[in-house]
């Protein structure tokens, strides 16, 4: 199973992701966490990437592409894999495509994670990680028990440079720009599953895997 997971930041797709990794054991694949690590790391790629993570623009297409496709090719089995935040542009998409097509495996279903704008907003610059285990909390509505510590694994918790107020508006700007031509793309194809994602993170987590157990079914209909 081969499915993208699409939503704005904040949408709630990296707590999703992390739930379906630590709890489902579904692999993930997230390009924010691979840029991130490539900034850690200060390598080339990362320095290029830096400069526009924060100024909350998205990456050039040609430097996520290659850093994606270089991921798909060294660590990606055959067994499934949940893209989160990879593709955000249509030259994305269609690079993705190119790579599948030889594999006759292409993507089986888009889950786009819908959430208003006035919501995003707030949860964006209330959001803390874990530095640890990636678990993300908001201060609004879901703080930890002990301020500053993981629930999870007593981690860390830290801010990410670009939830600040300015950058996170530079990023739904750019959302709202690049990204929703790709969701009307799937939506043109039949590929795209809607899930209401302003409800508690249980219930969206349910929807999802509610969604791939949809998708899984077609899939085998088509074989049989
Ligand atoms: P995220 O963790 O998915 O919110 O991504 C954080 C930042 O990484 C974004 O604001 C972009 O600057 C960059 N980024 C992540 N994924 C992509 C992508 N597929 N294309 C371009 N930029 C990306």
């Amino acid at each position: 199973m081969k499915a993208i997971l699409i939503g704005a930041p904040g949408a709630g797709k990296g707590t999703q992701a992390a739930i379906l990794k630590n709890e489902h054991r579904l692999r993930h694949v997230a390009s924010g966490d691979l840029l991130r690590a490539a900034v850690a790391a200060d390598t080339s790629l990362g320095r290029q990437a830096k400069l526009y993570m924060e100024r909350g623009e998205l990456v050039p297409d040609h430097i996520v592409i290659g850093m994606i496709l270089e991921r798909l090719r060294t660590t990606v089995s055959d067994s499934g894999v949940i893209f989160d935040g990879f593709p955000r542009t249509l030259e994305q998409a269609r690079a993705l495509e190119q790579a599948l097509a030889p594999t006759g495996q292409g993507i089986d279903t888009v889950l786009y994670v819908d959430v208003p704008q006035e919501v995003l907003f707030e949860r964006l610059t209330q959001r803390y990680q874990c530095t640890e285990c990636g678990t993300i909390y908001n201060w609004g509505i879901n703080p930890p028990e002990q301020e500053g510590l993981c629930d999870r694994c007593g981690g860390g918790l830290y801010q990410r440079m670009d939830d600040n107020e300015r950058t996170v508006a530079r990023r739904l700007q750019a959302y709202f720009n690049q990204t929703l031509p790709l969701i009307r793309h799937y939506e043109a194809t039949g590929q795209l599953q809607r899930i209401d994602g302003n409800q508690p993170i249980t219930t969206v987590t349910a929807a999802i895997l509610a969604a791939l157990e949809r998708a899984r079914q077609a899939k085998e209909q088509l074989r049989s």
